[in-house]
């Protein structure tokens, strides 16, 4: 099958660059068409314009795994993070292969949470709050539900598959938790890892209120509330806990009929203080709705909303924090790794190929499929 949506439309020239950058990009530009259907390169939103403009794909994790898992291509380059490259390499067949240009490329939030302190937790809440394990519970009694975001180790989706669990994007976060609290019954609850900003924004915009819902921080005496509904995990974003209310308060004296749109990762002061928030495939949509001269002010990752300026000349598109840097972990993906994994391909090596073990897999399957059965 081959797969036609939604391209990448990047309009970045060689003309823009220095003469070291522009060599690279029409190496790469060589190879890829030397490989053909071969290969398939996946761009991350958040990648800079110089990955971007080589992607046939551009995307959020899940869409970019979902169509990987649609293509044919044997070798699948996937321009963003370790945990993407995971999900990826679950969601697709045994005859293609996922290669990630910079093995260093992690993220931080995804680091925050560790199977051994999730399993640690895992039996610490069960026993303060007296709610059973699904993977175990007999019929009727209260259970406790571990929701992972996408954005996290495979070892942590496993553990969700194996603990009759699920795992979330930040476009479906809501209707997943939904799902979640039906099996867990009435007095049941949600463990959500990593990120807590995402599982506050999103249990608050379901009518949970926040003295249901507590934090857990790993080698901290950790309370539970009697009727807790959700435990949230401490990780955060580093990106997205730079944004702040000072930010939209300065930004709307200088454009009182200004937008802001910001992401769920981002603090729960900020989620509430802005017109609207969502997942980067909804700010994508929210910027495209908006009048033409509207100011729009973005919170999230700044080679997004520099991408999303470029494409709306008709709008003033800012970041909403002035001086905000990429995504550290996603910029390692340099064009000059790119172009490395590229020809190391080409010469029939398989370099920095992301495998998750057999016995991994299982488990995150079972908690990806539950996700992707679940219509939104
Ligand atoms: S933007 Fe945040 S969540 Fe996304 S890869 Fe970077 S650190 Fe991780």
């Amino acid at each position: 099958m081959t797969v036609s949506l939604p391209m990448c439309a990047i309009d970045f020239t060689n003309d823009a660059m220095g003469p070291e950058e522009a060599a690279i990009a029409d190496r790469i530009t060589e190879l890829k068409e030397q490989m053909g259907e071969d290969l398939l390169i996946l761009g991350h939103h958040y990648q800079r314009d110089q990955i971007v403009m080589h992607a046939d794909l551009l995307g959020d994790s899940f869409l970019l795994s979902e169509l990987a898992a649609q293509s044919d291509a044997k070798n699948i380059v996937f321009c963003g993070v370790h945990f993407m490259a995971e999900s990826a390499d679950i969601l697709t067949s045994n005859n293609q292969r996922v290669i990630l240009p910079n093995m260093r490329a992690g993220c931080s939030m995804a680091d925050m949470a560790a199977l051994d302190e999730v399993e640690i937790a895992w039996e610490e809440i069960l026993s303060k709050s007296g709610l059973s394990d699904p993977a175990t519970a007999k019929e009727g009694e209260s259970c406790l539900i571990p929701v992972t975001y996408m954005n996290s180790a495979a070892e942590l989706k496993d553990f969700c598959g194996r603990h009759g669990g699920i795992v979330c994007t930040s476009s479906n976060a809501a209707g997943i938790l939904e799902w979640a609290y039906e099996r867990a019954g009435p007095n049941g609850a949600v463990l959500f890892f990593p990120d807590q900003h995402l599982g506050r924004n999103t249990g608050l915009s379901m009518g949970i209120p926040l003295e249901r819902m507590s934090v857990w921080t790993p080698g901290e005496e950790n309370e539970i509330p009697n009727d807790v509904k959700i435990v949230l995990w401490h990780g955060f974003c580093s990106v997205h806990k730079r944004f702040t209310v000072p930010q939209i308060e300065a930004f709307r004296e200088e454009h009182p009929d200004g937008l802001v749109v910001v992401h769920p990762e981002c603090p729960m002061e900020v989620v509430q203080a802005a017109d609207a928030n969502g997942s980067t495939e909804f700010i994508r949509r929210f910027v495209a709705q908006q009048e033409p001269g509207t100011h729009i002010a973005v919170g999230t990752e700044i080679n997004m909303v520099a991408r999303l300026d470029s494409q709306h000349e008709d709008l003033h598109i800012q970041c909403l924090e002035p001086t905000i840097c990429p995504c550290s972990t996603m910029y390692m993906i340099h064009p000059a790794y790119l172009m490395d994994v590229l020809e190391r391909l080409a010469d029939g090596e398989v370099p920095n190929q992301v495998i998750v073990a057999p016995e991994v897999q299982e488990g995150a399957k079972i908690a990806l499929e539950r996700m992707l059965s679940i219509k939104q």
